[in-house]
Parts: structure tokens; sequence; C-alpha cells
């Protein structure tokens, strides 16, 4: 087993700033790095592929799995509940690989307190909430009032963004993409000095 622990990334920011399709660019980028695969009480949508976007499974079973430990953290989210496994999490980061986390700020919030010298902690934040709401409308996965309620939640976590070591406003995902990439290779660096 190598002796370098990896690093875990996790990132924050409202539904429909971006965040998936970050993951996704910078996966392409940074092949080596590992994402968590959430587990999710929501409904998979269209495009979702169960064990590679999400781990779907119902309500019981997530509660189960809180009562036997299975999470390093979880939280409610709008209706849903969402978690990430903690096993996963420890083998990757002893095992010297970096994990990369999509997760909201109550959940990085568990994490910043198990893993606070393991981890950075990065949020992003849409350049105003006009564009949130026509990224949000152009997805077309949410009705009126899903979106609404996804607004009001935003404007909660945005607040949150001081307790994050970086924040990046998306306004070109490019750009944001490579300002996450610095932030990560520096980072490595930093922690292993
Ligand atoms: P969505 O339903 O739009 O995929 O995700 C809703 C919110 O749940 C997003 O803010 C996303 O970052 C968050 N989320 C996804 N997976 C997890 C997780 O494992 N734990 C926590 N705490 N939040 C998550």
């Amino acid at each position: 087993m190598s002796s370098k622990k990896g690093l875990l990334i996790v990132i924050s920011g409202p539904s429909g700033v971006g965040k998936t399709t970050l993951r996704q660019k910078l996966l392409i980028k940074y092949p080596e790095m590992n994402y968590a695969v959430s587990v999710t009480t929501r409904r998979p949508r269209k495009s979702e592929v169960n064990g590679h976007d999400y781990v779907f499974v119902c309500m019981e079973k997530f509660k189960k799995d809180i009562k036997k430990g299975v999470f390093a953290e979880w939280a409610k989210v709008g209706e849903n509940l969402y978690g990430t496994s903690r096993i996963f999490i420890e083998n990757a980061i002893n095992s010297g690989s970096d994990v990369l986390l999509d997760i909201d700020v109550q959940g990085a919030a568990q994490l910043r307190k198990l893993y606070h010298e393991k981890g950075v902690f990065v949020f992003i934040k849409p350049p105003s909430f006009d564009t949130l709401r026509s990224r949000l409308n152009l997805r077309k996965t949410d009705s009126e009032q899903e979106i609404n309620a996804r607004l009001t939640l935003a404007k909660k976590e945005i607040k949150e963004c001081n307790n994050y070591n970086y924040t990046l406003v998306n306004k070109d995902i490019d750009k944001t993409l490579e300002d996450l990439y610095c932030i990560i290779n520096s980072e490595k660096h930093n922690k292993m000095n």
C-alpha cells in the first residue's frame, strides 16, 4: 500500500451551476482521479445511469445504511437523501488516489470535520441568479415549482461559500475547469510538502 495519501477534492454549488459538466471534463483531463459516485433516494433523470451517475436506492435501504455507518456524510437536499460511501473514500485516500466529490454544503461541512487536512473544498458560484434560472430552465429536467425551490436553496447555499478554501465563479466552463485544475495541482504539491 502507498504511504502517500490521496487528496479529497470536494466541489459544491447550487443545482444548475455546471458542476456535472465540470466534473465530467475534469475526469477526462485527469483520468487517474476517482469520482465518488453518491447514493441517492432521488429518481434517476432520463440520461442517468445507475452506478455511474448515482447509485439509486429506496428510502428504506438508505436509512438502513445510515444506521450501519455506511456513509462518510449524508444529507437531505430538497426531498431526497444523498450520501457518500465511507469505505470508498478511505480506500482511495489510503491507497494514494485522489477522489472527487460533488456534494451539497451540509455534506461538505461533515467532511471538513472528518478529513480537513486531506481535503480541498471548492465552491462553484453562478455569475448571477438569472443565469442560474436560465440554466435550470434549459436543462428541462425540473418543473417550475422545483426550479423555484432550487433557486431558494441556491440563495442559502451561496451564503456558505466562505467556509470553502476557494470560490470559483462559473462564467466560462473551460476557464473554471482550468482554475480547478490549477487548484488541485497546487494543493497536491502543498499537501506533499
Ligand atoms: P441533483 O439531484 O441535482 O443531482 O443533486 C442535488 C444536490 O445534491 C446537489 O447539490 C449535489 O451536489 C448534492 N449531492 C449529490 N450527491 C451528494 C452526496 O453524496 N452527499 C451530499 N451531501 N450531497 C450530494
